[in-house]
């Protein structure tokens, strides 16, 4: 495509991001099923409830720019999910499978985050102010999502692998 405005830019990331968005509603759920911790299924049930209105938010932003939002593949999302897949392979403790799923989602959700950032740069560049207010919406849910993740795995995914560690050694011997 030609990009030769902020305003063609600015469409081509809400492309990209379009394509990223509707990647994720795919593959989320296989993410959900793989996990093992029921606050990490719940985590990422949520989000994938919350990543349905997000495609809708980038529909409403395409309603109202007049533009089309279809056409283009975020290989960046893809190759995340390529990777992901891998993790979902992956046989190991419950603790290693959640770790590894909370390490691929975090990269999606940090992919996310630069991409909502920078096409809100460019919509207040413009002036597009209630497009700013819609990704600004969307980015908050980004950035929400990714802290809970941190939360899950340190408040749970590790807390509880220590202590299950620790039980195992105050086992008597006989
Ligand atoms: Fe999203
Ligand atoms: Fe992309
Ligand atoms: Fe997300
Ligand atoms: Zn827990």
């Amino acid at each position: 495509m030609k990009v030769s405005t902020f305003d063609d830019l600015l469409v081509d990331q809400l492309k990209d991001l379009y394509s990223a968005e509707s990647q994720l509603v795919k593959a989320l759920p296989r993410m959900v099923k793989a996990a093992e911790n029921d606050e990490l299924k719940e985590a990422i049930q949520d989000h994938l409830e919350e990543t349905k209105k997000q495609v809708e938010r980038l529909e409403a932003i395409g309603r109202q720019l007049d533009i089309k939002l279809t056409g283009k593949k975020c290989k960046a999302m893809e190759g995340l999910l390529e990777e992901a897949k891998e993790v979902l392979e992956l046989e190991s403790s419950p603790a290693i499978v959640d770790f590894s799923i909370i390490a691929a989602a975090q990269r999606v959700e940090h992919y996310e985050i630069s991409g909502y950032g920078t096409a809100r740069a460019m919509a207040e560049f413009l002036g597009y102010q209630k497009v700013v207010k819609l990704l600004t919406q969307t980015l908050e849910e980004e950035a929400a999502a990714d802290e809970t993740l941190t939360k899950i795995s340190t408040e749970h995914i590790l807390a509880e692998d220590a202590k299950m560690a620790e039980e195992e050694m105050m086992e008597p011997a006989y």
